[in-house]
């Protein structure tokens, strides 16, 4: 068992440091404050070359793993970009594994270098106002004429939406009622998002401003039948390939957060003095700030080994789900102390630990919830019976 990084691995780590450097924590604050996209960063992550990470050299990737794109996105993360720095790129990095996996040859070659390059940003366009956890009742309907889908419906929480000039879209070609089981009759498009025929509304949310999620009021929406990702009517296969590393990202991004927090709350604690003394001194300080060091230590072995299994070709499904829930735990509860540790600074926006703790708050709703991945453990590894 080798627990090292490799030199490639060591030196994607330091150069993402590097980079981030760049961007330190008043740009996000400011990105945060005023709702901007972080144009810059994103600009310059694609100029490395980090969005083609983990897609295939032939299509102007690095063709690396999960691990190095979890590196990429931890690193990013623990630079305080947080979840504005992680969602302004993840999409791009891990959200087009559907089209890498099930994308006909010339949708590859005509879309990829596009993503990689920065030109295109990639929207994710699943949930919809009555089906959330449940995406079987995506209830978009796509009908074809002739060499061309008609497409309506609505979406809710599409992040980037406003950025994006591109989207996967879940769709129903066979209504829930038609199909033998409940997960056929889904299709999956790599869709213009068309100004003409999409009204992009965007939601108010508790943290992450920077980086936009929207309603989408989807209306006559014409899609030509070459962006069909797959075949028809198994769309939701195709998702399911991107299920496990989108999890293992996002543990990635949770564990970044919490050592952003954690690095902060230490240097307060050992700077800030109260009754004549440091109060990093009080273990009641202290203690909690170890205990969250130890969980972040923990939730990132499981996972780099969920990580490394799906790098291996092997199944992954239970450490990827034990991996996001444990990070989001570790990395939230780091948060929190932090703001702890600031006392009343940790409520003010210029000290940082409050928007760490308002966006890694996200981790344990989105894109899998906390509840969801304990049913997965209680269903597939423990073998209980289904709950739902
Ligand atoms: C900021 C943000 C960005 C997002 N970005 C995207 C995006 O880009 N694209 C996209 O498609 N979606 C996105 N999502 C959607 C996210 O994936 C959904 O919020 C998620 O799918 C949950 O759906 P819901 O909110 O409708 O919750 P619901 O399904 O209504 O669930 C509500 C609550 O009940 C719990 N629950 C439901 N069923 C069970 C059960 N059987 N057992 C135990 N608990 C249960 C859930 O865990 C949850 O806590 C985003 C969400 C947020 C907040």
């Amino acid at each position: 068992m080798n627990f090292e990084l490799t030199p490639s691995q060591n030196e994607i780590v330091n150069q993402v440091r590097a980079l981030c450097r760049s961007f330190p924590d008043e740009y996000w604050r400011e990105r945060d404050a005023r709702a901007e996209f972080p144009h810059e960063f994103f600009g310059a992550i694609a100029r490395a070359g980090y969005l083609g990470v983990a897609i295939p050299e032939a299509y102007g990737g690095s063709g690396l793993g999960i691990t190095e794109a979890a590196l990429v996105l931890r690193e990013v993360a623990a630079s305080g970009a947080a979840m504005a720095g992680a969602s302004a790129i993840h999409l791009s990095i891990f959200g087009v594994n559907p089209l890498v996996f099930h994308g006909s040859e010339e949708q590859k070659r005509r879309h990829l270098p596009k993503v990689i390059s920065g030109e295109v940003h990639v929207a994710f366009a699943v949930t919809e106002p009555d089906a959330g956890n449940d995406i079987t009742h995506v209830s978009t309907a796509a009908r074809r004429e002739g060499d061309y889908y008609i497409i309506d419906g609505r979406k809710v929480f599409t992040t980037k939406a406003k950025e994006a000039s591109k989207m996967l879209l879940l769709t129903r070609t066979t209504p829930f009622e038609k199909v033998a089981r409940k997960t056929e009759g889904m299709s999956l498009f790599f869709a213009d998002l068309d100004p003409g025929a999409v009204e992009v509304r965007e939601l108010h949310k508790l943290g992450r401003a920077a980086v936009d999620t929207n309603m989408l009021f989807i209306d006559n929406l014409k899609v030509s039948a070459d962006d069909l990702v797959g075949q028809e009517g198994h769309g939701f296969h195709c998702l399911l390939d991107g299920l496990n590393p989108e999890r293992i990202l996002v543990a990635a991004e949770a564990i970044g957060m919490g050592r952003a927090a954690l690095n902060k709350a230490l240097r307060y604690a050992a700077e800030r003095v109260v009754f004549g003394r440091p109060i990093g001194q009080n273990q009641s300080i202290a203690h909690p700030l170890a205990d969250a060091y130890a969980k972040l230590e923990v939730a990132e072995l499981m996972m780099f080994k969920a990580a490394w299994l799906y790098d291996h070709a092997q199944p992954c499904g239970a450490e990827a789900a034990i991996a996001k829930f444990r990070a989001s735990e570790a990395g939230f509860e780091a948060c929190d102390r932090a703001v702890q540790t600031y006392g009343g600074y940790g409520y003010i926006r210029d000290y940082d630990v409050e928007r760490y703790f308002r966006e890694c708050r996200l981790t344990k709703l989105a894109p899998l919830s906390q509840e969801m991945a304990l049913n997965f453990v209680s269903e597939h590894v423990l073998g209980l019976p289904r709950s739902y």
